[in-house]
């Protein structure tokens, strides 16, 4: 039995619901202070570790991109979320690309040449065009996916000569910041970085236009610095659980509730 597809939490609903209008808040607050309109960026809500109920909250609230780290949590929940956009923000490995082509309308992480090749292999035999973002590791932060800065380019060319992708843009995670710092200035050099990489890219194909950049702690720096898309978690749907959401995992809807839940 699926406690998930039935249950409905209309307190963990109010919850998301003010969460969700604080973070459009702040986006349209960046935007204001950067001259940008508030429809110019996408909101993808984050869901890793939650499960479908949270997810089909945030849809009905008008948050139509959600997206989630790990291939397997992404085909575990995306058939009880209907009408979802999924997106892969997480690192893809390449035994994994299969399982990702038509069930992700984006794929954030592409990082490496032989990425690139498992994915337009097996976009090619599925018939589908994968639309795709290149990752740069904007700090050269061995813990964060990722290719060097100065490959940006490069990766780019070898991903848009392969007929079943679309390379539409970049993507970024900047590296932790230090305790005591202020993320959204600790991540503002690296997310204008990799909107000057995203400027040299589109001039040469100007198909390249989105820059995938912002979470919880330093969306404010992204969006003032041209990203189109903010993956948002933590902010909208609360504190991570221990473990990846998987069918039949107790804590998956009526068991775990969120932290504060008075009842
Ligand atoms: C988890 C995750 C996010 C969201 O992070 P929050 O800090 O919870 O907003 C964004 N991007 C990627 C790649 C993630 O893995």
């Amino acid at each position: 039995m699926s406690v998930d597809a039935t249950t409905h939490d209309a307190t963990a609903d109010r919850t998301i619901a003010a969460r969700l209008r604080t973070v459009r808040r702040r986006i349209e607050a960046a935007c204001d202070r950067a001259g940008r309109r508030a429809s110019a960026v996408v909101l993808i809500g984050v869901t890793k570790t939650h499960p479908p109920s949270v997810a089909r909250t945030l849809v009905t609230a008008g948050v139509g991109d959600l997206g989630e780290a790990r291939v397997g949590e992404l085909l575990a929940k995306a058939p009880h979320v209907p009408d979802a956009r999924w997106h892969l923000v997480g690192r893809l490995q390449s035994r994994k690309a299969r399982d990702v082509i038509g069930e992700a309308v984006l794929v954030h992480s592409v990082d490496r040449h032989s990425l690139i090749d498992e994915l337009s292999r097996r976009a090619e035999s599925a018939g589908v065009v994968q639309r795709i973002l290149v990752q740069v590791n904007v700090g050269d932060d061995p813990a964060k996916g990722g290719c060097e800065v100065d490959g940006t380019l490069d990766l780019v060319a070898y991903a848009r000569s392969r007929p079943n992708l679309a390379v539409e843009g970049l993507m970024t995670m900047p590296p932790l910041p230090p305790d005591d710092a202020d993320p959204v200035e600790a991540a503002r050099p690296h997310f204008a970085l990799l909107r000057r990489l995203r400027d040299e890219a589109r001039e040469r194909w100007p198909e390249v236009t989105h820059l995938s950049m912002g979470m919880s702690a330093d969306l404010e720096a992204a969006v003032e610095e041209g990203a189109t898309m903010v993956r948002v978690g933590t902010a909208l749907v609360g504190p991570r659980r221990p473990h990846a959401w998987e069918p039949g995992r107790s804590g998956s809807g009526a068991v775990a509730r969120p932290e504060g839940d008075p009842r």
